[in-house]
Order: C-alpha cells, then sequence, then structure tokens
C-alpha cells in the first residue's frame, strides 16, 4: 500500500480490509447535525425512554457491592438462564444456559462473533437488502462476500423465497436474516419464515439471525427463526436490551446456538472482549425477571407514535409502507424527484428534520428515507407540520 500514499501519510498503515469498508452514511448525518440548532431527529434508532428505575438500580446496587470484576467469559450464569427461560417462554426454544448461550456486548458484538466463528474467506453471506448497516461491513471484515438480495416497497420489502434461492451458490454459508427489520419495519409472518428456512435446510445452509426487535412486533406474533422446526441446529439467535428495556448505553446482548458453534464464538469473544459489562449484565438480569410490564408499556407506546407518523407521512403526500415492528417508517421519496441524500440533506437544512437517506441501508434503500419514530408524539407532530412545508416546496406530486 504504500505505493498509492506518500511517504509520511499514516494511511499507509490502515489495512486493504478497513480501509476497503465503506464509512456508515448515518455518520455523515451526525456530524451534519452537530452543531445546528432546533432540529428534530428522526435519525438515531434508539428509544428516547430512559432504562426503567428498577433495572438501573439493579446495576447501582451491584456496583454498590463492588461487583466491579469480571464475569465468566460466557457471561453470569444467572443472565444466561434467565435469556434461557425467557425464550422459552416466548417461542417454545430451549437452549442450554451453560453450553449454548454468550452473552455478549449488544447484538453488535453477537453480529461480529457470528459471522466471524461461521464464515470462511470468500465464503458468502445472503442477506435482504435494505438491511441495518452493520451487516455488510461485519461480514467483509471476516474476509467473507456479502450476497444482498433486494426487496421491495410493493412487497413489503420481504424477500421473494425464489430471489433468494437464485442467489444459493456453492459458495453460500449463511443467510443472514433481521426481523423486524431495521431500516424497513418489515416483519416475517411464520410462514414467510418458513419459506426461507426451508431454503435453509436444503441447501444447507447456517441462519444468523438477528432478532433485536422481536419484542417491538405490533401486528401478529414474532417468528422466531431458530424455534421452526429442524431450525435450532442451524440457526444462530441474536438477541438484545437494548431496544425493548431502552438499555443501548448498557452494552449487552446475547447470542444463542448449537454448543459447537457457541464454543467458536465464545473463543473470539474470550480474546477480543473478555466478558460483557458487569454492572449490565446485572441491570438485564433484572430487566428480564421483571421488566416484562415496562416492555408492554413501551411496544403500546410506540405503536401509537407508529400510527401517528405513518397516517402523518401519508397525508403530506409521501407513500408510505405500514411498518409492522422495530421503530422506523421507511416512505418513499421518488415524488420529490431527489435521491434519498439530496432529499435528506435538504431536509435537514431547510427544514430542520434529520432523517437518514434509505441508501445508507444498500442500494435497495433509494428512493426512501428511515424516519426513527422512537421520539415523543410531539416531536413528530413538529416533524411532519416541517416535513409537510418541505413538500410543499418540493414538487410534492403525490397529494
Ligand atoms: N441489530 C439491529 C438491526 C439494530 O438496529 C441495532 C441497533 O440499532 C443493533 C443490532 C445493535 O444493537 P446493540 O445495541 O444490542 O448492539
Amino acid at each position: 500500500m504504500t505505493d498509492v500514499h506518500p511517504k509520511d501519510d499514516p494511511s499507509r498503515f490502515v489495512s486493504e480490509r478497513a480501509h476497503n469498508i465503506p464509512p456508515s452514511g448515518i455518520r455523515r448525518f451526525f456530524d451534519l447535525l452537530a452543531g445546528m440548532e432546533g432540529v428534530i431527529s428522526l435519525g438515531v434508532g434508539e428509544p428516547d425512554f430512559v432504562t426503567p428505575e428498577p433495572i438501573r438500580a439493579a446495576a447501582v446496587a451491584s456496583l454498590g457491592r463492588g461487583e466491579t470484576h469480571y464475569t465468566s467469559n460466557w457471561g453470569l450464569l444467572e443472565l444466561r438462564e434467565a435469556v434461557a427461560e425467557n425464550l422459552e417462554r416466548l417461542y417454545g426454544v430451549r437452549y442450554d444456559p451453560r453450553s449454548e448461550i454468550l452473552i455478549t456486548v449488544g447484538v453488535s458484538q453477537g453480529l461480529d462473533l457470528a459471522v466471524r466463528a461461521t464464515t470462511n474467506p470468500g465464503d458468502q453471506v445472503l442477506c435482504p437488502e435494505p438491511s441495518y448497516v452493520a451487516y455488510l461491513p461485519a461480514v467483509a471484515l471476516a474476509g467473507g462476500e456479502f450476497i444482498a438480495i433486494p426487496t421491495r416497497a410493493p412487497d413489503g420489502f420481504k424477500p421473494r423465497p425464489a430471489e433468494v434461492e437464485r442467489r444459493v451458490t456453492g459458495k453460500a454459508c449463511s443467510l443472514l436474516l433481521g426481523y423486524p427489520n431495521n431500516p424497513t419495519g418489515a416483519t416475517l409472518t411464520r410462514a414467510e419464515m418458513e419459506a426461507l428456512a426451508d431454503i435453509a435446510r436444503r441447501h444447507d445452509l447456517l441462519v444468523i439471525s438477528d432478532e433485536i426487535y422481536a419484542r417491538l412486533t405490533y401486528a401478529g406474533e414474532h417468528a422466531c427463526a431458530a424455534a421452526l422446526p429442524g431450525m435450532r441446529e442451524r440457526t444462530v439467535l441474536l438477541g438484545g436490551f437494548s431496544k425493548a428495556f431502552a438499555m443501548t448505553g448498557w452494552r449487552v446482548g446475547y447470542a444463542c446456538a448449537p454448543a459447537p458453534i457457541a464454543e467458536a464464538m465464545m473463543k473470539v469473544h474470550q480474546y477480543t472482549i473478555m466478558s460483557a459489562p458487569t454492572a449490565g449484565q446485572m441491570a438485564a438480569i433484572e430487566a428480564l425477571r421483571r421488566g416484562e410490564p415496562q416492555v408492554e408499556e413501551g411496544r403500546l407506546a410506540y405503536d401509537q407514535r407508529r400510527r401517528l407518523i405513518v397516517t402523518g407521512l401519508r397525508e403530506i403526500g409521501l407513500v408510505c409502507p405500514e411498518p409492522h415492528g422495530a421503530f422506523y417508517a421507511f416512505p418513499s421519496i421518488a415524488s420529490t424527484g431527489m435521491t434519498s441524500e439530496q432529499f435528506a440533506e435538504a431536509l435537514l437544512k431547510e427544514a430542520g428534520v434529520a432523517v437518514v437517506p434509505g441508501s445508507a441501508f444498500g442500494p435497495a434503500g433509494e428512493g426512501h428515507v428511515r424516519c426513527c419514530y422512537a421520539v415523543s408524539p410531539e416531536e413528530i407532530e413538529e416533524a411532519l407540520r416541517r416535513m409537510g412545508r418541505f413538500m410543499d416546496k418540493h414538487g410534492n406530486t403525490g397529494r
């Protein structure tokens, strides 16, 4: 690499893998946003709620007892047992807390571990797109090849099984799924998940299922990939606390997988992370044991906001597929004739509303923007007023 950089340019030390991953399309907007006043941000994908008090208190009490040390590499057994109980109660899927559950630093780390522990150089990881911004880089950093399966608004951004199957080659090793979906809000029914599971079984693919938004499902039941017949043995189930319990800053999540896969993930984890934050793990135990009422409270609040934003976006002339999960609306901005980047930048500068361009989630996201509705109803209403004025000015042909 020295030949492409001037001799004293520190970039010459940056590896090709790190160099080649694209910077997050979201970060550019945060950079633009910083320093602007009065902006309403529908940009960041995190709950506006503070972590419920009993959960915070559990961590404070743990710190008061001086519990400031590493935990087992696997995470606290008590927490792994609580995760196992929770998954069995919700989806009927059973994991051994001693050998099949690993406590991670959020689903972010769980995803990285799952991909790194199961992808050989050149292996292909298939993933419906638009997709969460970390999926492609996780695969690229593991030396794998990310194979996007485009999804479309008229299909509710659900993958067509035939299009998935068409992309399976001899190099395919896994199918990476994220439902409920960030950024589209799409969910899969049990039958739709079953159709993908069928492809995984027939082509002997592993399924890496990011179910971080499982508890934020507004229509029908969440379809847990590992709970389908024959799937537990070929699935890595990733779950977390950030969204349902408003715990983004605690950095705790979990990965469940058959023992040999969990063991492989644990090996990478023990050398790179050691163990997830201890206070965060104590908070997570409390969340699973007594946080259920707050999960439901949060879900109902988001559902109200979801209706508010979808109705509002449609009223100002933006075609918006109905999101059934997570906390994102993904309206089309095609009627403005702008690219999603141009739209997001102009909306921020002219109207003081931050959204994320759909292109940040892969080419299939172009023509849309992601609006996170995990903000107060008042902010949603004000954002919609501002967006309405913006749409009046920018060739709104949809009304
Ligand atoms: N997966 C998806 C689909 C997400 O949207 C996010 C956060 O936005 C994460 C994983 C990361 O979650 P965590 O905070 O548990 O690392």
